[in-house]
């Protein structure tokens, strides 16, 4: 789903209302948007959210539209496909940088805005990676593309962990006021000088994975908070990672947890089975 400026609300139908639309008609059309997207992504993915998974990203879309209407309002040009093609790693392979963004065009201003799913504090705790990514943006939209530019930022849709705490207490008056607290908007600035060193360290992983380098980090970079927030890398990336369940690092990360949901994970791991389904295990598996 997208939000474009003058009141335009786009899914697969497009509704244009007048400016005197209400808000709760809006947040009305966003729960049945929401609804329609994760039926079409249940039908597409062969899996479904649980209830509390579900209330929870239906807050936060709610919380998002009513955090940041004025710039969805005047949003001009949504989800912009920008494509930088033709760079080369340092090993010589040909590859494209493509990213997407949000333009507001307004009073002669040009504002570029990069969504991003993380929060606001880790956001600001590693401002130059994202600094590099929407510099490299920022570079195709001026000097490719020969577009006006004043300002970049990131948008951080992650909700702060207080305004959960209001939303779960279900509590409307502290939910105002963790709202209005609540900076999602985090202003980048633009420096033309790092475009060249971002491409190339883009160029650097994909030589490695063309060449098959998929190493994991090691343990102790999983048992590291990461800058910004009080979560390890593990909880807060492998946790999202599907691969985790065959993943050394993190297979010695769940060994040594002593606490989190990891620590259950032990038994499973070193579960190989009796005699008889090992056996079992390895006919099938010569048999296969
Ligand atoms: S679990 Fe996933 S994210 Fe974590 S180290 Fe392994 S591959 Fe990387």
């Amino acid at each position: 789903m997208t939000i474009q400026t003058d009141m335009t609300i786009q899914t697969d139908m497009t509704i244009q209302t007048a400016m005197t639309i209400q808000t709760d008609d809006i947040e009305q059309r966003l729960n049945e948007f929401f609804e329609e997207n994760l039926a079409a992504l249940a039908l597409e993915m062969g899996h479904s959210l649980s209830p509390e998974v579900r209330e929870t990203a239906r807050q936060q879309v709610l919380m998002y539209w009513r955090k940041l209407r004025h710039i969805a309002e005047r949003i001009t040009d949504t989800e912009v496909r920008l494509s930088l093609p033709q760079q080369r790693t340092p090993k010589g392979r040909i590859f494209t940088i493509e990213g997407i963004v949000d333009i507001v065009r307004k009073d002669e201003r040009v504002v570029m805005y990069d969504i991003k799913t993380h929060d606001t504090a880790a956001i600001k705790a590693n401002i130059e990676e994202y600094e590099r990514q929407l510099n490299v943006y920022a570079h195709i939209w001026q000097n490719l593309r020969g577009q006006r530019l004043d300002e970049t930022a990131v948008i951080c849709t992650q909700l702060p962990e207080t305004l959960k705490q209001a939303i779960a207490a279900g509590d409307e008056r502290r939910i105002a006021y963790e709202l209005e607290r609540w900076e999602p908007v985090i202003p980048i600035p633009f420096e033309p000088e790092h475009v060249a060193e971002t491409v190339r360290a883009f160029g650097e992983v994909v030589d490695q994975i063309e060449e098959g380098c998929f190493a994991p980090p090691d343990l102790a970079t999983l048992q590291n908070r990461l800058a910004g927030t009080t979560r390890t890398f593990a909880s807060e990336i492998c946790r999202r990672c599907d691969t985790r369940f065959s993943c050394s690092s993190y297979r010695a990360y769940a060994h040594a947890a002593s606490q989190g949901v990891e620590r259950r994970f032990r038994e499973y791991f070193d579960d190989f089975g009796d005699d008889t389904e090992q056996a079992e295990h390895l006919v099938t598996g010569l048999t296969d």
